[in-house]
């Protein structure tokens, strides 16, 4: 066989024209989100309140297995899609074989991150409606970057809320949300009611993604024409994220390969689940086995250490509730450099699939994570995102494993997307004061 190129690209015309929706092909669904008081199933009309109304449509959707990306989100990813599928041979080289390594790689817009992709999707669904504003939370402010881009793409009022800890150990991401025309306010604010109250009741606390949620929930429903858009754990999210996993999956089979380890960090579950979700439909309708393995930090490890019950999605307790592995919502985790990683539950999608025993999930500790940023940024080339190396760091382990075992096994993990703006992470770590506590 031909020597596989080091990036692989999909042609305009080989890029995905719809998302693939997951649950379509589950026999037992993810549950529904219900109302915090009477526990029963929400209905459209009650989440439109604070969602849009596509969104809400996708979100409870679980018999379609195909939903069309609108013509102008498919226009706007031309601009950074298709994303490369790198064969990662330096990395092999260093590990010293023989597992064959992959990464697809979602860094290469200016947001940094794959929350492009459904950033685009849902401010697009936002002004087909008719809204003037949007509200979401940011934790590492990546979501907030991609949603500012995507509501200045629309004509959108932004305002993002962002975990205080971030905003302050990254003033630049800020700015290029500043840049794009959001309105950046650091959470918990005085600002909302639940702000106020969380201060008063954490004094000097630096924040969390539930705080945040909750306090962007708040003014979506004071503010005259906006709704709340959420990044991440929403089943709607996952399905947009989708297109990572089509492209990955035509790219290998344009190259002949067969991935038997898919590997993603998981936060709330939005890039493993797009990752994966046309090899677990595989897994699914019986057609392929894969091992697909979620990888979190040691500091907030909601699939290997969490519960899969009903909680609440925000500190504030103005969401719905949701089934999924939870740490409980009033969780408040260290201070790690993954912010992105850092929400106490995970996607009822990849929760229920986790229950289903379809994913593996392991939880890894900052600095080994950072060995592994600091090994791969030397050899491939690319500075991660904190996020992204506990996927790395993962790869890396399994490649290991393989050479201890004498097993040529081929991995795929998501590279979602590079750390620029973690420097202040990586300064930590090359002073030799990152701690795992
Ligand atoms: C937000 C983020 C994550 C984690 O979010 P998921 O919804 O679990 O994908 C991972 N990597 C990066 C770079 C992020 O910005």
């Amino acid at each position: 066989m031909a020597k596989v190129p080091y990036k692989t690209y999909l042609a305009e015309d080989e890029v995905p024209k719809a998302w693939y929706n997951v649950r379509a092909d589950m026999k037992k669904k993810p549950a529904p989100l219900v109302d915090t008081a009477t526990k029963d199933p929400l209905p459209a009309e009650v989440l439109e309140r604070v969602f849009c109304r596509e969104c809400v449509r996708q979100e409870l959707d679980d018999t379609t297995q195909y939903i069309p990306i609108p013509g102008p989100v498919a226009e706007f990813y031309r601009m950074y899609r298709p994303s490369p599928l790198v064969r990662a041979y330096f990395l092999e080289k260093a590990i010293g074989g023989p597992a064959e390594i992959y990464y697809k790689f979602e860094g290469n817009n200016t947001s940094g991150s794959h929350k492009l992709n459904s950033a685009i999707a849902q401010a697009y669904y936002a002004k087909e409606q008719g809204l003037t504003d949007v509200t979401t939370e940011t934790g590492a402010g990546q979501w907030g970057t991609a949603l500012s881009m995507a509501s200045a793409f629309f004509g959108l009022k932004c305002h993002v809320f962002m975990v205080k800890c971030s905003y302050e150990q990254k003033p630049f991401r800020r700015e290029v949300m500043r840049t794009y025309g959001a309105e950046v306010t650091p959470s918990p604010s005085m600002e909302t009611e639940i702000g106020r109250k969380i201060n008063a009741e954490h004094p000097g606390t630096t924040g969390s993604l539930g705080c945040a949620i909750s306090e962007a929930v708040e003014a979506a429903m004071k503010l005259p024409n906006a709704r709340y858009l959420l990044g991440s754990v929403l089943n709607q999210v996952c399905l947009h994220q989708s297109v990572i996993g089509l492209e990955t999956k035509a790219a290998l089979e344009k190259l002949g390969v067969k991935p038997d380890v898919i590997i993603g960090c998981a936060g709330g579950g939005s890039n493993l689940s797009g990752l994966s979700a046309p090899f677990i439909g595989e897994m699914l309708r019986g057609e392929a086995k894969y091992r697909v393995v979620a990888v979190e930090p040691v500091n907030c490890p909601s699939l290997t250490k969490g519960e899969y019950r009903y909680d609440f999605c925000d500190t504030g307790k103005v969401c719905p509730m949701a089934k999924m592995y939870t740490l409980g919502c009033d969780f408040i985790p260290a201070a790690d450099h993954a912010g992105g990683l850092r929400y106490h539950g995970m996607s009822s999608t990849l929760s229920e699939l986790y229950d289903q025993k379809l994913i593996e999930a392991v939880a890894l500790p900052q600095t080994k994570v950072f060995e592994a940023a600091t090994l791969f940024a030397r050899v491939e080339g690319i500075l991660p995102a904190p996020e992204s190396s506990h996927a790395i760091c993962a790869a890396i382990d399994e490649a290991r494993r393989c050479k201890a075992e004498d097993r040529k096994e081929t991995i795929v993990f998501g590279l979602t997307g590079t750390g620029y703006f973690d420097l202040t992470a990586y300064a930590k770590f090359n002073d030799g004061q990152m701690t795992d506590a």
